[in-house]
């Protein structure tokens, strides 16, 4: 069976640990604004707007600028852009309390930096604050996303009734051991992403393959 022991031993060497996250992004602000948009829609169609929107709203002080009009002509091809564009406006504002809002290399104040005060800010609920915490700063938290979860399950390390992402988490925290909290996030998602895919697992390409025995394995 794949263990966790097993899993994070075997599948780092065979990804790029040096990027914790595919999503674009030119600082702490900008990266928060795309895990906001990468809700319910691949880190790909993100990537393809933000370059250009980064461009011209980069700074909490130039997003409110850019007005939540102006935010959509920019994301209008991503799942719930209207809902997104609200929220990330609110959270620039937000932002605009404190001095450096106008920073091209903008750093969340130290205030923000636990999960729970960065839920006080708009837009960002329990799996954006994880996210954030975890690629920005290291913090050893779990983000269930879809590949964490599913893989979770895959592999056993859950079973059934560990059906929301925070009962996963939960599980996972205690299962996996904590050297490895820092990274399970950026591993499982690209394990997840690219070789232990939902449909078609490219099962012959898998460092696994020997412990597995999941049942939709392809030998
Ligand atoms: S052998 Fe296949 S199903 Fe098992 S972990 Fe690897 S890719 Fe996933």
């Amino acid at each position: 069976m794949i263990t966790p022991e097993r899993f994070f031993t075997a599948v780092p060497p065979t990804i790029n640990m040096n990027i914790r996250s595919e999503l674009f992004s030119t600082n702490e602000f900008t990266f928060a604004v795309a895990v906001i948009l990468s809700a319910q829609a691949t880190d790909k169609k993100v990537n393809e707007v933000t370059p250009a929107l980064f461009r011209v709203a980069p700074t909490p002080a130039q997003m409110v600028q850019l007005g939540e009009t102006g935010l959509k002509q920019y994301i209008r091809v991503i799942s719930f852009f209207n809902n997104k564009a609200k929220n990330i406006i609110s959270l620039a504002s937000e932002l605009m309390a404190y001095e450096n809002a106008n920073d091209a290399n903008y750093k969340f104040p130290e205030k923000f930096h636990s999960r729970d005060a960065l839920m006080t800010l708009s837009g960002i609920g329990q799996k954006t604050a994880n996210v954030i915490m975890n690629v920005l700063w290291g913090a050893p938290n779990i983000g269930v996303d879809t590949h964490v979860f599913r893989l979770a399950h895959r592999y056993g390390w859950v079973d059934a009734s560990d059906n929301t992402p925070d009962k996963v988490e939960e599980k996972l925290l205690h299962k996996i051991p904590k050297k490895y909290h820092g990274i399970v996030n950026h591993v499982m998602v690209l394990h997840g992403r690219y070789v232990c895919r939902a449909l078609r697992p490219l099962c012959d390409k898998c460092p696994l393959v020997k412990w597995c025995n999941a049942p939709d394995r392809i030998l």
